[in-house]
């Protein structure tokens, strides 16, 4: 029976077959790509009442298109949300929930280890129109319960957080939230809907960089936000059609949905490739300490397997030989690509501390747990014995 009903279809199905709400008039298979700036009005009176919300029907597509309507309701089912939105990158996601939500006055928590530019976005960018970002180390939501206000607008996190790995424990940090309205809102980067559902363990609004794992191939930019439908009200009309404008193309939104086909079947291979390179490091000499949710060693590792599905694709290093040995690894690498972004294809290897991690000052960085020797490595889709051995070879060089 569960099979016939679609909501209760496996991840996979639901990735093939959701979201699309009409039958093509050829009959194709896949959906065409909707490349329009806009959309023809049969009378002016019907421009008038759909400007009006009176009728529904596509506009302007800054405010949508087909294209991406297909992809927003694939995203919705798959994450678990009432309503998503597209737009044009990871940041335009985050800024536009912000510029959606916050005024001069207001108070935001952040955790203490953010992506690069969302750290940036937050010190230079919102501080400088009066709204008060707070650092708390959000591992223990004890320190989120001692800080927290009426003042406090947004409680914004990434878990897994880019680049160290630290785990926020969603369910108890939103219960901490609520109790004063603050929205929760996380990035859910690392895990993608398949590893993890943040709105189900009560989170408000759920980020995605889908220039990572949606999208897969790396070779576009894009962003999810999925909130309630009251909450997307806001972030279409205000956050993304007023304030950012940040607008995906409808080309890139074929192309996630085209990624999202596999994305179960990638994301097993990413998991299972990951868990192989995290414990070659952890019985390595020349590697002093591995950051991988998945193994038993890991600080946080019972946290992490109550809340993801599986541990990711993501694994953070430190060589015994710190900063310069982390450089000499990276160089010695042939087939692992030095290059920052995730999620792709190809294994890739950066160091945060130069490279993704820059916008933060070394003493924040310091402050932060992000150490200038930290090695991040985004597992690929190849088969795991030639990473292995890549890897391998460049630690017997360090
Ligand atoms: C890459 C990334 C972003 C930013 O996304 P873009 O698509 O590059 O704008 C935000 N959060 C995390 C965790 C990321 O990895």
């Amino acid at each position: 029976m569960s099979s016939l009903d679609p909501k209760k279809r496996g991840f996979a199905t639901r990735a093939i077959h959701a979201g699309r709400d009409h039958k093509d008039p050829h009959g194709a298979l896949t959906s065409p790509i909707y490349m329009t700036s806009t959309f023809e009005f049969e009378t002016a009176e019907q421009g008038g009442a759909r400007f009006a919300g009176e009728e529904g029907g596509y506009i302007y597509s800054r405010l949508g298109n087909p294209t991406l309507t297909e992809l927003e309701n694939k995203l919705a089912d798959l994450e678990g949300a009432e309503a998503c939105l597209t737009v044009a990158s990871g940041m335009g996601a985050i800024t536009s929930v912000f510029w959606s939500f916050v005024a001069p006055g207001d108070e935001i928590l952040v955790d203490e280890t953010l992506y690069g530019c969302t750290f940036a976005y937050f010190r230079h960018g919102l501080e400088k129109f009066g709204i008060t970002v707070r650092h708390v180390d959000m591992r223990d939501p004890e320190n989120l319960a001692q800080e927290i206000s009426a003042k406090t607008k947004i409680v914004y996190f990434e878990t897994p957080a880019n680049p160290n790995m630290r785990i926020v424990d969603i369910k108890a940090v939103s219960e901490i939230a609520h109790s004063v309205d603050a929205r929760v809102v996380v990035d859910n980067t690392y895990m993608t809907p398949y590893l993890q559902n943040p709105i189900t363990l009560g989170a408000d609004i759920v980020v995605h960089s889908a220039t990572k794992y949606l999208g897969g191939h790396g070779d576009l930019m894009a962003g999810v936000i999925l909130s309630s439908a009251e909450d997307m009200e806001q972030i279409r009309y205000v956050g993304l059609k007023d304030m950012t404008g940040a607008v995906l193309s409808p080309m890139n939104a074929f192309l996630i949905s085209r990624g999202l086909k596999t994305l179960e079947l990638r994301m097993e291979r990413h998991c299972d490739n990951a868990e192989k390179i995290a414990a070659m490091f952890e019985a390595s000499s020349k590697v002093e300490k591995v950051y991988f949710p998945g193994l038993p060693s890991f600080e946080q590792h019972e946290l992490a397997k109550a809340q993801m599905a599986r541990f990711g694709g993501m694994v953070a290093f430190e060589l015994t030989g710190g900063h310069d040995a982390g450089l000499k690894f990276l160089n010695s690498l042939d087939l692992c690509k030095i290059a920052v972004s995730l999620g792709d294809a190809e294994t890739l290897i950066e160091h945060p501390a130069s490279m993704t991690h820059s916008p933060y000052e070394p003493e924040e960085r310091a402050k932060y747990g992000i150490t200038e020797g930290l090695v991040r490595i985004s597992a690929g889709l190849e088969n795991a014995t030639d990473i292995l051995a890549d890897l391998e070879q460049a630690l017997a060089r360090v």
